[in-house]
C-alpha cells in the first residue's frame, strides 16, 4: 500500500479508480511580429470571448454553489481588465514587438510569481487566479477551448488526478462523474478550494509530486476528505475501514438532503424537539448545519478547561451570547459548571479523591464557592438579552441544594438590577436529573423549576453502581436496564404533573431503539451530538405511536 498526504477541503471518503485526464498544453512561441495593432485587436477579441465564457461560468457557479461563492468569477471577468495586468501585455507587446498569447504567457508568469512571493497566504493563493485567466485568454488567442480537465468519457467513480484544479475547472467539475479530485500543487486557501469545498465531493490539494508520478490510470485508490490521506493499492483492512466511512458518509448526506427542515414529527402527529448537545462555540456550525431546534446542553465546564484561570464575567459573556445570538431565537441551555469527578480544572485546586464520581462535583462545588457560582450566573442572566436562554444546574441530589441555588439567582437578579444591568425576565431554570435521588424526589424538585435535563451518563452509573470511566464496567453498564428505565419514566411523570417540561441530553437520548419508548414517556425534548440529529428526527417521523 502506498500512502500520500495531501490538504483536503471537504470530508467524505471515496473509494475509486485513477482517472488521469489528457489536458491540453499550451504550446505558446515567442514569434515576432511588424503588425502590433492586429495583435492588440487579437488580444481584445480572446478578452471579449473571454468575458463571455466567464459570464457563462458564473451562471452555472450561482447555481451549484451559491452567490457568495460564485462572486469569485465576478473577479476573474474583473481581471481580464484589470489595469496593471493589460498595462504590462500592452508594455510588453509594444516594446518586444511579439505575439499576444506570449505578452499573456509572460504576464502570466510575473503576476503569479509576485502573488506566490506574498507573506499573506491567501493573496499567495491569488497566483492561481492570474493563471485560470491567462491559460483562458492564452487558448481564445489560440482558438482553442480553454482546458478543462473533463474527459468526456470518464467513468462513473474516476478520480481525477492532476497537477493542479483552476476555480473555472473546479466548478465545471462533473460530479456525477467524478467521486473525487486529487491535485498534486495547490493551496487549501485557493478560489478552486473554496468552490470544491462546496460541491459536495473530496478534494484534496498538494499531496506532492511525487504523487502524480507514481499513479497509474485505471488503479484503486482511496480519498480520505476527513484526514487528506490518499492510499494506492491499499490494503484490505484499509479497504474495509474506508468503505465503511464511505457509506457512513453516504447515509448522512442522505439524511441531510432528505430532512434538513423537516419536523419531528411521528407519523401519527406527535411532536418531539431533538436539540443537539454542544461544548463551544466551535461546535455550532455543525448544530446549524444538521437543523437541531436548539442547544439542549452546552457544558459550560468546557470552557475552563485548559484556562490557567477562571475565566472571566466579560469572557464567560463573550462566549453565551455568540451561542446564544447564534441560535437566533431557538432554546439554548446551558449548564453551570460541572467541574470534578474525570472534569477537573487545575486553577481550582481540587483535592485528589478516592472516589471522583462520589466526591466533590458538580453544584457542590459550585456552592461551596458562591463567588465564582456568582460570576458565572451574571455572565448567564447578562446574556440572556440576546436570546432564548435556559440555565441548567448539574448533580442536584436535594431540595435544600437547589433552595440554595435558586436562592443565589435570586441575589444576582436582584444585584444586576440595582445596577441597571439588563437580563431577561423569561430565562428558564431547569435541572439535570442524574443521580436516582433527583429522580425518586423529582416530585418534591418538579415544582421549583421549569424543566428537567436527564444526564443518563450519570444517571446510569449512580443507578447501576458502575463507574463510566471504568471499561471493565461496560458490561454491567446496561443503558437498557429496566431501573434506568423507571427512574426516567417516573421523573418525566412528576415534571409534567408539576408543570416542568422534560428532556434527555445524556448519550441515551441518541439511542434510536428507545425514541418511541421516551415518545411514549412523554419526553418533550430529545439532545443528542450534532451528528446524531437527523438521524433522530428519520426515526421519529417513521413511528407510528397509535398502533
Ligand atoms: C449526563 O450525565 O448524562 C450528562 C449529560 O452530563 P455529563 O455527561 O456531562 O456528565
Ligand atoms: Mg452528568
Amino acid at each position: 500500500m502506498r500512502k500520500y498526504t495531501g490538504k483536503s477541503v471537504y470530508g467524505s471518503v471515496v473509494v475509486g479508480k485513477v482517472s488521469l485526464p489528457k489536458r491540453k498544453t499550451l504550446a505558446v512561441k515567442r514569434v515576432r511580429v511588424e503588425d502590433i495593432e492586429t495583435e492588440k485587436q487579437r488580444l481584445e477579441e480572446a478578452k471579449r470571448i473571454s468575458v463571455l465564457q466567464l459570464c457563462e461560468i458564473y451562471r452555472k457557479a450561482l447555481v451549484k454553489v451559491g452567490e457568495a461563492n460564485a462572486s469569485i468569477f465576478e473577479i476573474h471577468i474583473m481581471l481580464v481588465d484589470d489595469e496593471d495586468y493589460n498595462e504590462s501585455v500592452y508594455s510588453i507587446l509594444e516594446s518586444q514587438r511579439v505575439n499576444a498569447e506570449y505578452a499573456v504567457a509572460v504576464t502570466a508568469d510575473n503576476f503569479a510569481q509576485m502573488f506566490a512571493a506574498m507573506e499573506d497566504s491567501y493573496m499567495r493563493a491569488r497566483a492561481a487566479d492570474v493563471r485560470d485567466i491567462s491559460d483562458r485568454l492564452i487558448a481564445n488567442l489560440l482558438g482553442d477551448l480553454p482546458n478543462i480537465p473533463m474527459p468526456a468519457e470518464t467513468e462513473n467513480g474516476s478520480v481525477i488526478c492532476a497537477c493542479d484544479l483552476a476555480p473555472s475547472e473546479a466548478i465545471l467539475l462533473d460530479t456525477d462523474k467524478v467521486s473525487a479530485f486529487v491535485a498534486a500543487q495547490g493551496s487549501s486557501n485557493s478560489h478552486a478550494a473554496i468552490l470544491a469545498r462546496n460541491m459536495g465531493i473530496p478534494v484534496i490539494f498538494g499531496a506532492g509530486e511525487e504523487f502524480l508520478s507514481e499513479i497509474e490510470n485505471g488503479e484503486e485508490i482511496i480519498v480520505d476528505g476527513y484526514t487528506g490521506e490518499i492510499y494506492l493499492e491499499p490494503d484490505e483492512e484499509t479497504r474495509a475501514f474506508s468503505l465503511e466511512k464511505q457509506l457512513a458518509h453516504g447515509e448522512r448526506k442522505r439524511l441531510l438532503t432528505e430532512l434538513k427542515g423537516k419536523d419531528n414529527v411521528t407519523l401519527d402527529g406527535r411532536r418531539i424537539n431533538i436539540c443537539a448537545n454542544i461544548g463551544g462555540v466551535d461546535n455550532i456550525g455543525e448544530v446549524l448545519l444538521n437543523d437541531a431546534g436548539g442547544i439542549g446542553l452546552f457544558r459550560s465546564e468546557f470552557i475552563c478547561f485548559g484556562c490557567s484561570q477562571y475565566p472571566t464575567e466579560e469572557q464567560q459573556l463573550a462566549v453565551y451570547r455568540r451561542v446564544i445570538e447564534s441560535m437566533a431565537g431557538k432554546r439554548v441551555i446551558i449548564r453551570t459548571l460541572d467541574i470534578g469527578a474525570d472534569k477537573r480544572a487545575d486553577f481550582f485546586g481540587l483535592e485528589r479523591e478516592e472516589n471522583p464520581a462520589l466526591g466533590y462535583r458538580g453544584i457542590r462545588v459550585s456552592l461551596e464557592r458562591p463567588e465564582l457560582f456568582k460570576i458565572q450566573l451574571r455572565a448567564l442572566y447578562r446574556a440572556s438579552v440576546f436570546g432564548r436562554l435556559g440555565i441548567m444546574f448539574p448533580m442536584i441530589t436535594s431540595v435544600g441544594e437547589l433552595s440554595a441555588v435558586l436562592d443565589i439567582c435570586g441575589e444576582v437578579k436582584r444585584e444586576l438590577k440595582e445596577q441597571g444591568v439588563n437580563y431577561s425576565e423569561n430565562v428558564e431554570t431547569g435541572i439535570m436529573i442524574e443521580t436516582p435521588a433527583a429522580a425518586l424526589i423529582s416530585d418534591r424538585l418538579a415544582p421549583m423549576v421549569d424543566f428537567f435535563g436527564l444526564g443518563t451518563n450519570d444517571l446510569i452509573q449512580y443507578t447501576l453502581a458502575c463507574d463510566r470511566e471504568n471499561p471493565n464496567m461496560e458490561k454491567y453498564s446496561d443503558p437498557h436496564h429496566e431501573a434506568v428505565m423507571r427512574l426516567i419514566e417516573m421523573s418525566a411523570r412528576n415534571a409534567h404533573e408539576n408543570g416542568a417540561w422534560v428532556g434527555i441530553c445524556g448519550e441515551l437520548a441518541a439511542d434510536t431503539t428507545l425514541t418511541e419508548a421516551f415518545i411514549r414517556m412523554g419526553i418533550d425534548e430529545l439532545s443528542v451530538a450534532p451528528s446524531m440529529v437527523l438521524k433522530v428526527r428519520d426515526t421519529v417521523r417513521k413511528l407510528d405511536l397509535s398502533v
